[in-house]
């Protein structure tokens, strides 16, 4: 198991947005953590990659605690989130770009410092290959398509070599085929890499197609976890949604178990 997360909580001023959260990531898994707005998915989320201490409760990552750590030795340890690439980096190119990555790595692994250069060209490809990004490797990221950013953004998060790899919102802004592509390429990194990965995402055809595994929070409590099919017949769960304008008919079946 790659993290354990146990009776976590986090208050603002008494306000309780994570209440006594409990669940699991294994490796080779792609877990989605989903919940209507403000049902405390972000604040789980900073409390796991460090950006925000929790209030009370355990994070085992590998089994260690890492509850309150700061973010930099966290992410050291092997725990990566995908960041949206910056306006200042998106004049440099698309190789640049995982370069700059690798080099920050390497910085942190072997506490030396080179510029981003030849030395990271050919691992750089490596990565820009298995996002299906190598044919613009020279191209600007300013000038790629929003997908495509996704795909470089994940490379990037991917230069660390992360044993489990956070991802808030992915496909957020996203055209219905090219959310399905990310994830598609995410759970086959996941397969490939043996990684976890800890997924929101609003759109529950796209949860229920790829998740390995639902986690459901409302109002910061889990109400449901478990598969596909489990969470999609959970009345609490369909009753948190409905009214959300996120409902799904739980009981029909789709093609594939997916509702198009
Ligand atoms: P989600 O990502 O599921 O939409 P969040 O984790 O962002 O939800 O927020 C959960 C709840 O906690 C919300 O009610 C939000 O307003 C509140 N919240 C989040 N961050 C803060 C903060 N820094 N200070 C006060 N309240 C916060
Ligand atoms: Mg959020």
């Amino acid at each position: 198991m790659l993290l354990r997360v146990g009776n976590l909580s986090k208050s603002f001023d008494g306000f309780k947005a994570v209440d006594g959260v409990t669940f699991e990531v294994p490796a080779g898994r792609l877990v989605a953590l989903i919940g209507p707005n403000g049902a405390g998915k972000s604040t789980c989320f900073n409390m796991v990659n460090g950006q925000l201490k929790p209030t009370s409760g355990s994070i085992r990552f590998n089994n260690q605690e890492i509850a309150g750590m700061r973010p930099r030795d966290i992410w050291r340890l092997g725990v990566g989130r995908t960041f949206q690439i910056a306006a200042t980096f998106n004049s440099m190119t698309v190789i640049e770009n995982v370069q700059i990555a690798l080099a920050s790595r390497d910085k942190h692994l072997l506490g030396l410092w080179k510029p981003a250069s030849a030395s990271h060209t050919d691992e750089a490809m490596a990565l820009l290959e298995q996002v299906g990004m190598a044919g613009h490797a020279r191209r600007a990221c300013g000038v790629l398509a929003y997908g495509d950013v996704k795909r470089v953004e994940l490379a990037i998060a991917l230069a660390n070599q992360p044993k489990l790899l956070l991802m808030d919102e992915p496909t957020a802004g996203m055209a219905p085929n090219e959310r399905n592509d990310l994830m598609a390429l995410t759970k086959q990194l996941v397969k490939e890499r043996d990684i976890g990965v800890l997924f929101t995402e609003h759109s529950m055809d796209v949860v229920f197609e790829y998740a390995d595994k639902l986690i459901v929070l409302a109002r910061g409590k889990l109400i449901a976890q478990g598969d596909a099919e489990t969470v999609r017949n959970h009345a609490h769960v369909q009753e948190v949604y409905l009214g959300t304008g996120k409902s799904f008919t739980p009981r029909a079946t789709f093609a594939g178990g997916v509702r198009r």
